[in-house]
């Protein structure tokens, strides 16, 4: 389906409006937060406005109607930039981003990971800082973003139940003596805030039809419409933020749905175009004033970025699991996620379900692996039960998106993403397939396959917030320290990682920047 008009439509020349760039969980839960709050937004989305009607049950079609397929580059040690050199973060181009094609999995920071350079010490080769705010100061808004994502554990709302794929990572991991359940996940276990319980298809991860999955599209935007202060405008690729004599950011130069130029004036500009996307557009807009980009004077911008260390585990068993049935990742093991140095690294993972379709997990098992052996496995897939690890990366500063000279079609050259596993990061690596393998051990695996990381799907720390413009690019509330009315709000803005999936930490922090713009307009500071 092509753009859906919208009621609202601010001029091109009304400089009150807050420009948001991306509409994905945090883009479209502030557009949401500030509406509500009587600001005046427009919501630049690249990708088309799509409905429950437009999604497809079938993982490569939902995978290429949703996903960001413009080409990138990748460097660096870590074997993404091997398997999918064109393709090493994955998130989509659409209207709602990545919350159309998530799990849904809701986990908050522990303390200690927001102090990750206090509690972990000095680490050689990383640039480890801690976070600007505590998590004290973050409680209230994951309760706030527990509530309206509807997330299983919280606010009465029951677990989701377990499926086969659990019933294999509870026996094994119950048998060693795990903390073992079925999680917490912003996907209706009940019918909730006017949403149905999920069908248990495999599908919600995909688009999601029945809607029993939060996202900004089901929930955020629809509000946000309904106040009548937003102005969405889909298919409006923003490529370049502009600024004014003084410094301040003045407006968003965009391609809109027809391939015409566009240049919207601004009050306020938020960049929440991802982690790889918002440093891209801040480095392409360099300017006279700002030759090494907008923010970058400090050189912080699209340095120290995070993707997890994310890793898989496929076993095969005598009798069928079946794990593609039911919700993907209802299964957690959270003994490991604090940080304790006897383990030999810094940081915590966490041991997930993880269930794919025949495609995917044929295409992610080893990439390039064929011939007899590899067919032994892939046919045993509805005997195959998978786990997920999702630990704690190091930051670095040579780990970082760049621009190359090579330009895409809306004349912005095309980013690539640096990254060098960190000696922390194999060593948490290795400790997590240890535990994985042993939990489908003792429940009676017959073949463990470790399998290499997929394209990065937690995308994380590119602007990062630090106390100090000598850190980082943001403050503690999101807000570049070099240029006060410029501001990010998506996953890009985390200190650190920690280990957890970072969706509802996202969504908190933009609650709370909400609570900080509309509080900085109202005073006449904005
Ligand atoms: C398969 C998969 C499963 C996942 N499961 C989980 C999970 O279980 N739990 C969890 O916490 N996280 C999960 N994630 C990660 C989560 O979806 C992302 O971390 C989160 O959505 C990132 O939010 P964001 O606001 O940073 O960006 P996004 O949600 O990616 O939104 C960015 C938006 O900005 C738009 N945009 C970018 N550049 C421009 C531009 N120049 N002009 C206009 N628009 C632009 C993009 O099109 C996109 O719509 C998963 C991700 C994937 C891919």
């Amino acid at each position: 389906m092509d753009a859906i008009s919208t009621p609202k439509r601010y001029d091109l020349d009304d400089d009150g409006v807050v420009v948001i760039i991306g509409s994905g969980a945090g883009g479209g839960t502030l557009a949401h937060e500030l509406t509500r709050r009587g600001v005046e937004v427009v919501l630049m989305e690249a990708g088309k406005h799509l409905t429950a009607e437009d999604f497809v049950n079938d993982e490569w079609g939902g995978y290429e109607m949703l996903s960001w397929l413009d080409k990138r580059t990748a460097s660096g040690s870590w074997r993404v930039a091997k398997d999918h050199p064109e393709a090493p973060s994955w998130h989509c181009q659409v209207v709602g981003g990545t919350t159309t094609h998530w799990s849904g999995c809701c986990y908050r920071l522990i303390a200690d990971e927001m102090r990750a350079r206090s509690v972990y010490g000095e680490i050689p080769g990383t640039s480890l800082i801690d976070w600007p705010i505590t998590l004290e100061e973050l409680e209230p808004y994951y309760d706030l973003a527990e509530t309206k994502m509807g997330v299983t554990g919280t606010n009465g709302l029951p677990p989701l139940p377990p499926n086969n794929n659990f019933k294999v990572m509870y026996w094994g991991a119950s048998r060693l003596g795990f903390d073992v359940s079925t999680g917490r996940h912003a996907i209706n276990s009940v019918d909730y805030d006017g949403r149905p319980a999920t069908i248990q298809d495999g599908f919600t991860i995909t688009g999601d039809k029945t809607g029993s999955r939060w996202s900004t599209l089901n929930v955020e935007i629809p509000r946000a419409l309904a106040t009548g202060k937003l102005d969405l405008r889909p298919q409006s690729r923003a490529v370049q933020v502009e600024h004014d004599a003084a410094g301040k950011a003045s407006g968003v130069v965009y391609v809109d749905g027809n391939g015409v130029r566009q240049r919207q004036k601004a009050r306020a500009v938020v960049l929440a175009g991802n982690c790889v996307e918002s440093p891209r557009l801040l480095l392409h807009s360099a300017s006279g004033r700002f030759p090494n980009g907008l923010a970058n004077g400090w050189g912080h911008v699209g340095r120290h970025y995070l993707r997890h260390v994310i890793q898989t585990v496929w076993s095969v068993f005598d009798k069928p699991v079946n794990m593609h049935r039911g919700e993907i990742m209802t299964g957690l093991v959270r003994d490991f996620v604090r940080h304790d140095p006897a383990r030999g690294f810094a940081g915590g993972y966490y041991v997930e379900l993880n269930s794919m379709g025949l495609p995917t997990t044929a295409a992610f098992l080893e990439p390039g692996w064929w011939g007899r052996d590899f067919v032994s496995v892939i046919e045993q897939y509805s005997h195959m039960a998978g786990m997920l690890l999702s630990g704690e990366d190091m930051p670095q500063p040579g780990n970082r998106v760049t621009l190359t000279d090579e330009l895409d079609a809306f004349g912005v050259p095309v980013a690539n993403i640096h990254y060098d596993d960190h000696p922390n990061d194999l060593r948490l690596r290795s400790h997590g397939y240890k535990t994985m393998t042993a939990i489908h051990k003792a429940a009676g695996a017959k073949r463990i396959i470790e399998a290499p990381a997929y394209p990065a799907s937690h995308n994380l720390g590119s602007n990062r917030m630090a106390a100090r413009a000598e850190d980082g690019v943001l403050d503690g509330n999101g807000r570049a320290h070099e240029m006060r009315n410029l501001f990010v709000a998506d996953g890009s803005s985390f200190a650190t990682g920690g280990a957890c999936n970072p969706t509802l930490t996202i969504v908190a922090l933009a609650i709370r920047q909400a609570d900080f713009i509309a509080g900085q307009m109202a005073k006449g500071e904005l």
